[in-house]
């Protein structure tokens, strides 16, 4: 493949220009902006595969998949095919479309504590009706998040929110009301301590813990071997229930996400009383879900008193997307992601020492994304992802951008990596590493 020529953005800049004078910072999600990382945001025309093309010209190998539904890599045909037969029959009806049941069946198939799905468009929705279904089911107010995990932009789960909040620097968001904030508690990650005296201070009134199954929107930050269990223990004795983020992990960090690679060691009956999913799930359209146990499910309208609907709900085209990548993500395209995930690491491992650059490698199952700083001991939640050296980021994220390598434009988010990272494309980014270490080094 090409590699990337430096200084040739002039029409990305153009474009970025015309964007910010019609769109707020010319961006419709924060973190595409640059916010972060300065320069220009690059415009991208064509993907295929691990490539992205800008559009400028400059090819890159990507590690960003669209923020996660990639799995199979851009413009898969399967996809692509899918999407295009569907279109073909009619872009939504109002009604229902056989791959709605198609698609909840291969989540269920997946997730055996899933019993029943309900498709939505996008993560935030999936977590803010998994709440409502917990203060539904449980009469309680409240509910616990922990920092530096994102679940969506509905107003109660924006404070210390990971993501674009960690990326620009923001304790929350403006516009959310003291009394729904004051209806969020949030906690440091990993301190089963913590959890048990909100849960003493809060007798009752709690409605549900929701986390992610492993945090990914301040960079990678596994829960510690037990946290799991506690977590599901403490809620469960005190009456709350326990929703389990699965929009970035699910599906990806194992065919049956995050809580995939944890069940197997959990004791039989302790499980999450639900879960969302987004990204992958909709192979690059807008479609998320949630799941869970049929009688918390059924407790949503028509069968029960918990409202939830949507116009674009189990769009035929996003279904389509959805169905065509789950179908072929089989076990060897796992066994890929993994294997990719593994060389990736060693190469970023390799390229940074041999730098002289303190850093770790951190990693959730086929996810992984680089901490710069002196890190003796493995961080454990917000406060120590914190502390991370972001000019060192800086500099190393231009670097590679310069070399022909697209990653998150922040220091808080997932390295996506795909089915179609095969040996040549880890070959490519090894190719920008040993520039992008000197770079971080020279900060
Ligand atoms: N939960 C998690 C764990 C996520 O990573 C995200 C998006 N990055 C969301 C929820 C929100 O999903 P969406 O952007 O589709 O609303």
């Amino acid at each position: 493949g090409q590699t990337a020529r430096a200084g040739e953005t002039a029409r990305s800049a153009e474009y970025a220009a015309r964007a910010a004078s019609v769109i707020p910072g010319g961006v419709n999600s924060p973190v595409r902006a640059f916010g972060s990382v300065g320069g220009t945001p690059r415009f991208f025309v064509r993907g295929s595969g691990a490539a992205v093309t800008d559009a400028d010209g400059t090819e890159y190998v990507d590690l960003i998949g669209a923020w996660g539904p990639a799995l199979l890599g851009h413009a898969h045909p399967a996809v692509v095919d899918a999407v295009q037969e569907a279109a073909a029959k009619g872009l939504g009806f109002g009604a229902s479309v056989p791959g709605e049941f198609e698609l909840a069946e291969e989540i269920i198939a997946r997730m055996p504590d899933v019993e029943r799905v309900r498709l939505v468009s996008t993560g935030t929705e999936a977590t803010m009706t998994a709440i409502r279904i917990a203060r539904g089911a449980t009469s309680r107010p409240l509910i616990i998040k922990f920092a530096g995990h994102y679940h969506g932009h509905s107003d109660g789960l924006l404070a210390a929110a990971g993501s674009g909040l960690a990326t620009f620097g923001l304790p929350g968001s403006a516009g959310v009301t003291a009394e729904t904030a004051a209806q969020t508690l949030v906690l440091p990650y990993n301190d089963l301590a913590a959890l048990e005296h909100a849960f003493a201070t809060h007798e009752g009134q709690i409605a549900a813990v929701i986390t992610e199954s492993a945090a990914a929107n301040m960079g990678i930050l596994p829960p510690d071997p037990g946290f799991t269990e506690g977590l599901i223990r403490i809620a469960h004795a005190h009456g709350a229930l326990v929703i389990t983020d699965e929009v970035l992990t699910g599906f990806r960090a194992s065919a049956a996400g995050y809580w995939g690679i944890e069940r197997p060691s959990m004791p039989e009956g302790l499980r999450p009383d639900l879960f969302t999913f987004g990204k992958v799930v909709g192979g690059g359209l807008p479609l998320a879900a949630l799941g869970g146990r049929r009688e918390l499910m059924e407790m949503l309208a028509p069968l029960g008193p918990v409202y939830q609907g949507g116009t674009l709900s189990g769009n035929p085209l996003a279904v389509a997307a959805g169905l065509a990548t789950l179908r072929n993500a089989d076990a060897a395209v796992y066994d890929h992601l993994a294997a990719a995930a593994d060389a990736l690491a060693v190469e970023v491992e390799d390229a940074l020492t041999a730098a002289g650059v303190a850093h770790r490698v951190q990693r959730a199952g086929t996810l992984l994304s680089v901490l710069f700083g002196d890190y003796p001991v493995a961080p454990a939640n917000y406060d120590d992802v914190l502390r991370q050296n972001t000019d060192q980021h800086r500099a190393f994220f231009h670097a590679m951008l310069a070399g022909g390598v697209n990653l998150p434009p922040s220091a808080f988010e997932a390295w996506f990596v795909s089915a179609a990272h095969d040996d040549s494309v880890i070959g490519r980014i090894a190719e920008a590493l040993p520039a992008a270490a000197r770079a971080a080094a020279a900060v």
